[in-house]
């Protein structure tokens, strides 16, 4: 049975960050605004409590998000293995955020495997792995912002909470609940929002910041992928996009230029599963979005090397576009 819910208690925490060494953030192979954001509220936190503190991605994370406070100190392990695996290495607590399987992080999370420090998983997503001596760890959050929120909260810091550390919450409470709209929203993030605001950010400029900062080639590849390549699956409310390498090097991608691309089929009345594949570096990467009680975590898991939340899962898949095009057709109406 996996825990749906596991919050260790503040007092743990500190005993996990008692001694003076220094403290590492990993957070998700190709990371989104929550991981972004989390990570870099981890971060300034950590700093107030006169941590040594590095955050350390796997891969690349796109443009939107680079004007994050803190961003100029991330490090890429993908771009500086040799500092990233010292880094690891000499740890006293590694925090993982917004992800819960050392799968998560392709090859840093061989790395991770191999250090001893003691890790503190913060994550939002279903069936963790066990690999962490401290747990905040709850499906029922609109994001992992939200735990980390909680967890300065519960420590009674909330008066820690600065113009920073409030910008780069709101960014995850943001962008992994479609702005406010997914089932997971609730009081409580609407609660914690009201205290973000009250540090001074901008709402108006923060979502912009996020969703006004795209080409105009990349506008053109939504265009092009709503009226060309968005198919319905005969008898089911089913939607898809495929996009080759060609059609994306056509409108000259950059990493987050599909975000939110799988989510414009629910639009069309009665649709209930939305799916997006697309060839990224050898591989077909692939997006997940499901209404209601239809569980993407799990069919994710089980046929496509991935997983993430009931509602919105990722995976990914080795074989040919056309190959798992044709596989998810087939396997789809088991959803229902
Ligand atoms: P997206 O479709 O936006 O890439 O991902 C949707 C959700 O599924 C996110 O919460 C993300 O963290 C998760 N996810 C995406 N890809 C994978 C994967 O390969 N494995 C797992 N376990 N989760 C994934
Ligand atoms: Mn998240």
């Amino acid at each position: 049975m996996p825990a749906f819910m596991q919050k260790d208690s503040p007092k743990k925490f500190l005993t996990l960050l008692a001694g003076s060494g220094p403290v590492v953030i990993v957070t998700h192979w190709s990371p989104d605004g929550d991981a972004m954001g989390s990570s870099l509220a981890l971060y300034h936190y950590l700093l107030k409590l006169k941590k040594s503190v590095k955050v350390i991605v796997p891969n690349a994370y796109p443009e939107f998000l680079n004007w994050l406070p803190g961003n100029k100190q991330v490090i890429n392990f993908q771009e500086n293995e040799a500092k990233a695996a010292k880094l690891i290495r000499s740890a006293a607590v590694i925090f993982t955020l917004d992800f819960n399987s050392y799968k998560r992080l392709e090859k840093l999370g061989e790395v991770l495997a191999q250090s001893t420090a003691p890790k503190a998983l913060i994550d939002h997503h279903q069936q963790p792995d066990r690999y962490a001596s401290f747990y905040y760890h709850d499906v029922a959050a609109c994001s992992t912002c939200e735990l980390v929120f909680d967890l300065i909260t519960a420590l009674g810091h909330k008066k820690l909470i600065d113009k920073k550390i409030a910008a780069c919450l709101y960014t995850g409470l943001m962008t992994d609940t479609g702005s406010f709209r997914y089932p997971s929203v609730t009081s409580k993030t609407h609660l914690i929002l009201s205290e973000l605001l009250k540090t001074g950010i901008k709402p108006a400029d923060i979502h912009s910041a996020v969703y006004d900062n795209y080409s105009l080639k990349r506008l053109q590849l939504l265009g092009y992928a709503l009226s060309e390549k968005l198919k319905v699956v005969e008898g089911l409310p089913v939607a898809y996009f495929t996009l080759n390498e060609t059609e994306l090097s056509r409108f000259n991608y950059q990493k987050g230029d599909t975000e939110g691309l799988v989510n414009y089929p629910f639009s069309i009345k009665g649709i209930l599963v939305c799916a997006l594949f697309s060839e990224n570096e050898g591989q077909v990467k692939i997006s997940f979005r499901s209404k209601g009680k239809i569980d993407m975590n799990t069919f994710a898991r089980l046929y496509f090397n991935g997983g993430g939340h009931i509602n919105a899962a990722g995976g990914r898949s080795n074989e040919s576009l056309a190959a798992t095009e044709a596989k998810f057709v087939n396997l789809v109406k088991t959803l229902f």
